[in-house]
């Protein structure tokens, strides 16, 4: 595992649901916007299924989820948000959804591009990663490499752009962690945005949010990290 100590100009977090990217790197974007970077996230679903009561969902839900991405993103300091409005459940890695992702990096001109790595299905013998993480994370590395960079793919959304490298979050090979240890509590409170999916107290939620970016900390000599699997493609 190699702490990272990069400072990205421009980051773009692509993933799932509304809360994904908190949760999974809600630290790092902190982290780099503060620095100074531009952060933007891009929202594949709606968050229209994420209950487990059958009355909740759908409509309500998906305004209650949108207000709550907002809220958490204030935290984050992020640059912009962009929600594609996919049902939750039926993101599939298509040819639309490449183009969209495509054109959003040539926008967007990150250095680097955070995901779900979809390579990942089973976790531990007790959860099996959902098809919105995984077709979302294969639609965002077949949008990198090579769609966004190579100028005959989408040629409709400008001009190509070469994203620098990948992070990528819920992975079985991580061999890179940020340093969260300044930007925990926004991460701690962009969770905690997210009440629609939670059944706990906020101050359990918060305590294990920081249990986890802790574990590892020590060994790298900081108190909280997020860590991730890097694909290096240019320096
Ligand atoms: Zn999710």
């Amino acid at each position: 595992m190699r702490l990272l100590h990069d400072r990205p100009r421009v980051a773009l977090a692509i993933y799932a649901h509304p809360d994904d990217a908190d949760v999974a790197a809600g630290g790092t974007l902190a982290r780099w916007s503060s620095l100074g970077c531009a952060v933007h996230l891009v929202v594949a679903c709606q968050g229209d299924k994420g209950t487990h009561h059958s009355h909740e969902g759908g409509h309500d839900l998906v305004t209650r989820r949108s207000a709550e991405v907002e809220r958490a993103g204030a935290h984050l300091g992020l640059t912009s948000v962009d929600l594609l409005g996919v049902p939750d459940g039926e993101v599939v890695n298509d040819l639309d959804l490449r183009r969209r992702l495509v054109g959003l990096i040539r926008r967007f001109r990150p250095d680097v591009v955070l995901g779900p790595d979809p390579s990942a299905v089973f976790f531990g013998g007790v959860y099996v990663n959902h098809r919105d993480h995984r077709e979302t994370g294969w639609a965002l590395l077949d949008a990198v490499a090579p769609a966004a960079a190579m100028p005959l793919y989408f040629p409709e959304t400008g001009p190509a752009h070469a994203v620098r490298y990948l992070l990528l979050s819920g992975t079985h090979e991580p061999d890179a962690a940020v340093d969260v240890t300044a930007s925990i509590e926004a991460k701690v409170a962009a969770v905690l945005e997210h009440r629609s999916q939670m059944g706990g107290e906020t101050a359990e939620i918060g305590e294990v949010v920081r249990a986890r970016a802790a574990q590892g900390a020590r060994d790298l000599g900081v108190g909280f990290v997020e860590t991730f699997r890097r694909v290096q493609f240019t320096e």
